[in-house]
């Protein structure tokens, strides 16, 4: 089995969100919850994982290890300030276009 890309958030509002390289949901959710923790905002209850799907390619590029893991300082986007989607002109594939 081969790890993919999660989003590991505290619930809604959504105030920290990590990525998670794990092999299943239910795994990334485990990291990403020990990293979350961290930021002193979180329960158990509240987080969520959700496979990253639309730019896989792109963000398997910040793999750091075979092993599941947790990167918890990702790039932002100067314009939306938001991780997870490749830079495009002066933002990202996310916000191109976006006023
Ligand atoms: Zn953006």
């Amino acid at each position: 089995m081969s790890l993919h890309p999660y989003v590991v958030h505290d619930g809604e509002p959504q105030e920290v969100a990590v990525l998670v390289f794990a092999h299943t949901a239910q795994e990334a959710r485990k990291v990403g919850f020990d990293a979350l923790t961290g930021f002193d905002c979180s329960e158990w209850i509240d987080v969520r994982a959700k496979r990253l799907r639309k730019h896989e390619g792109y963000l398997m590029g910040f793999r750091q290890s075979d092993e599941p893991h947790c990167i918890e300082s990702m790039p932002v986007c100067p314009r939306c300030e938001k991780w997870g989607a490749p830079p495009v002109g002066d933002g990202c594939a996310n916000c191109e276009g976006e006023s």
